[in-house]
C-alpha cells in the first residue's frame, strides 16, 4: 500500500446505541493531542443515499458539513471533539455505495462481468474507506461501522474490513469492538456471554477483534477482564472498560485512564506520548462547575427526542461553559403553544430559541412564541425556520400584512414574505437539492451580529429551500426589523435583527453546526450571555 496512513475500524456488538461515535471521537481526540492528524468516517448500512431524507424521529438530527453533505449526527461529535471539519467523504451509506456501483455498471465500466456484492460492492466500500487516507492529509483514519455485528446489512462492511486488513498488512489496521457487559441485578453479576458471542460472530466473518471496549454500568473486576481476554482471543491490556459517564465530554479522560490510546498505538506500531488535553480539561472543569444558571426555551416539534436537536443542545453546553453558566434547556412543543397558554409557557424563561424545521406542523405555535418574546423583550434566537417565523410574525403583527406566510406553508398567500428562489422552483427531487453547506455572509457594520462575530464576512452552513423574499425588505426595514447579514453575491438576506429589542436575532443558516469545544460559537455565547443579563435584570 502506497500511503502510510493507519486505519482503525470500530464495530459494535450486542446492541445498538452503545456510543461508538463518542468512543471513536474520544480516541481520535487522544491521538490528535499527541500530534497525529486524525479523521473519523462513518459507514451507515442503510439504503438511503444520505440521511437528508430521513425523519429526525427516526434518525436524529441531520448534520451538514462545510461542503454541503447531509450526514449522520455522529459527524457533529467528530467535529465538536476534534475541531476539524469533516466532508462528504466522512459519511458513506449503503445507498451511496450501490448508487455508484450501479452507475458504473450502466456506463459499461465492468466490461461485461456479473456485478456482485463481493468483489464489486466490497471494492467500492474499500475505495471509500481509503479516500481519506490517500488524500495525504491524515496519519490515522478511524472508520466507524454503523449497526451491530450480525445484522444482515452490515455483512459487506465486515467483509471489506476483513479484506482491508490483508491489503493493509500488519500493524497498519486494528479492529476495536465496542460491546456491552450487562449487569444482572437479580444475580448481582456482570455478564460476559453476550460479548463472547458477538466476538465469535465477528470471527465467523473472518475478523478478529484486537481491542474490546466494554460499556458497563459497574467497574469490571480484574478476573472478568482476564476471562474476556481469554475467551475473546485478545491480550489483557486490550480489554478496555467504558463505564457510564455523566457527560460525553468525560469519555476522552476515561479512555486515557484505561490506556486505549496506548494499546491502539502499540498495535499500529506508532509512538505513544502523553496527550496534551489541557484545553479540553479546562472546558470540562468550566462545564461541571457553573457559577449560575439560565433557562432557555427550545421551541420545536421534535422536542421529545434529544437527538433531533443534538447540535443545538451541544452548542448550549459549549456556550454555557464559556459564560460560566449552566444552560437548562426547556423543550416547548410548538404544536401545543397558543395565544391562551403562551404566557404560562414562556414567561419564566430567560431566553427563547425557535428551532429549525420543515413543513406546516407546529408553525403557528412558533409564530405565537416569537410574538410573545418580541413584545416582552425576552432574548430571541431564530434558526432557519425559526428566523423565517420571526419574519412572518413581524409582517403579520407589526406591518399588518394580512396572511403573511412562507410559500412552504401556504402557496397562495397574498404576502409571501418567505418564498422559493427561482432555481429551486423547478426542483422535483427531494434529496440533496436544498441550499446546502457553507455560504459567505457580509455583516452590516454597527449591527449586533457584527459586534458579536467581530468580522466583516462570515461563513456559515445552510440547509433550506425557502428564503427571505427581497421584495419585502424595504417595507420590513421601515417597520424596524433589519437585514444585517447578506450573501455578498446573491444579496439573499441571511440575518435579521430588531435593534429596538435587547436581543432579537434570526439567522437563515445553522450556527449550531460549527460550535466546538475549542471554538464555542460566538452567536450562542452572546445569546447565553444575553439570557444571563435578562435574568439578572428581572
Ligand atoms: N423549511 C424551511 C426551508 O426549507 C427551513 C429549513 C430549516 O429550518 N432547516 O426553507
Amino acid at each position: 500500500m502506497s500511503s502510510n496512513t493507519k486505519y482503525i475500524f470500530v464495530t459494535g456488538g450486542v446492541t445498538s446505541s452503545l456510543g461508538k461515535g463518542i468512543i471513536a471521537a474520544s480516541l481520535a481526540k487522544l491521538l490528535q493531542s499527541q500530534g497525529y492528524k486524525v479523521t473519523i468516517q462513518k459507514l451507515d448500512p442503510y439504503i438511503n443515499v444520505d440521511p437528508g431524507t430521513l425523519n429526525p424521529y427516526e434518525h436524529g438530527e441531520c448534520y451538514v458539513t462545510e461542503d454541503g453533505a447531509e450526514t449522520d449526527l455522529d459527524l457533529g461529535h467528530y467535529e465538536r471533539f476534534l475541531n476539524v471539519p469533516t466532508s462528504q467523504a466522512n459519511n458513506v451509506t449503503t445507498g451511496r455505495i450501490y448508487q455508484s456501483v450501479i452507475q458504473k455498471e450502466r456506463e459499461g465500466k465492468f466490461l461485461g462481468k456479473t456485478v456482485q456484492v463481493v468483489p464489486h460492492i466490497t471494492d467500492e466500500i474499500k475505495r471509500r474507506v481509503q479516500i481519506l487516507g490517500k488524500s495525504g492529509d491524515y496519519d490515522i483514519v478511524i472508520t466507524e461501522i454503523g449497526g451491530t455485528v450480525g445484522d444482515i446489512e452490515s455483512l459487506p462492511y465486515i467483509e471489506a474490513v476483513r479484506q482491508l486488513r490483508w491489503d493493509l498488512g500488519e500493524n497498519n489496521g486494528v479492529v476495536i469492538h465496542l460491546t456491552l457487559i450487562p449487569y444482572l441485578s437479580a444475580a448481582g453479576e456482570l455478564k460476559t456471554k453476550p460479548t463472547q458471542h458477538s466476538v465469535k460472530t465477528l470471527m465467523e466473518s473472518g475478523v478478529q477483534a484486537d481491542i474490546l471496549v466494554c460499556r458497563t454500568e459497574h467497574t469490571l473486576p480484574k478476573d472478568l477482564r482476564r476471562k474476556l481476554a481469554l475467551f475473546c482471543n485478545v491480550t489483557p491490556d486490550s480489554v478496555i472498560q467504558s463505564i457510564d459517564a455523566s457527560t460525553i465530554y468525560d469519555v476522552p479522560n476515561l479512555m486515557l485512564k484505561e490506556g486505549l490510546d496506548k494499546v491502539v498505538l502499540k498495535k499500529l506500531d506508532l509512538e505513544c506520548t502523553k496527550p496534551n488535553i489541557s484545553n479540553w480539561n479546562k472546558f470540562v472543569r468550566r462545564h461541571k462547575n457553573p457559577k449560575s444558571e439560565v433557562t432557555i426555551g427550545l421551541i420545536g416539534k421534535y422536542v421529545e427526542l434529544q437527538d433531533s436537536y443534538k447540535s443545538i443542545l451541544e452548542s448550549f453546553i459549549h456556550a454555557g461553559a464559556e459564560n460560566g453558566v449552566k444552560v437548562i434547556v426547556e423543550s416547548v412543543h410548538s404544536e401545543y403553544l397558543n395565544e391562551e397558554n403562551v404566557k404560562l409557557m414562556l414567561s419564566h424563561l430567560d431566553a427563547v430559541l425557535v428551532a429549525p424545521g420543515f413543513g406546516e406542523r407546529g408553525i403557528e405555535g412558533k409564530i405565537t412564541a416569537v410574538k410573545y418574546v418580541r413584545e416582552n423583550k425576552i432574548p430571541f434566537l431564530g434558526i432557519c425556520l425559526g428566523m423565517q417565523m420571526a419574519v412572518i410574525e413581524f409582517a403579520r403583527n407589526v406591518l399588518k400584512l394580512e396572511g403573511a406566510n412562507s410559500t412552504e406553508m401556504d402557496e397562495d398567500t397574498a404576502n409571501p414574505v418567505i418564498g422559493l428562489m427561482e432555481e429551486q422552483k423547478t426542483i422535483k427531487n427531494k434529496g440533496g437539492t436544498m441550499r446546502l453547506g457553507a455560504w459567505e455572509c457580509k455583516l452590516l457594520q454597527g449591527s449586533k451580529v457584527s459586534k458579536i462575530y467581530k468580522e466583516d464576512i462570515i461563513k456559515e452552513r445552510h440547509r433550506h429551500r425557502y428564503e427571505f423574499n427581497g421584495e419585502y425588505k424595504d417595507q420590513i426595514e421601515q417597520g424596524g426589523m433589519f437585514a444585517t447579514g447578506l450573501n455578498p453575491k446573491t444579496k439573499l438576506v441571511e440575518i435579521i435583527e430588531i435593534p429596538d429589542h435587547p436581543w432579537f436575532v434570526g439567522v437563515q443558516y445553522h450556527p449550531e453546526y460549527k460550535s466546538t469545544v475549542e471554538n464555542p460559537h460566538p452567536l450562542f455565547v452572546a445569546f447565553v450571555k444575553a439570557a444571563l443579563k435578562y435574568k439578572t435584570s428581572k
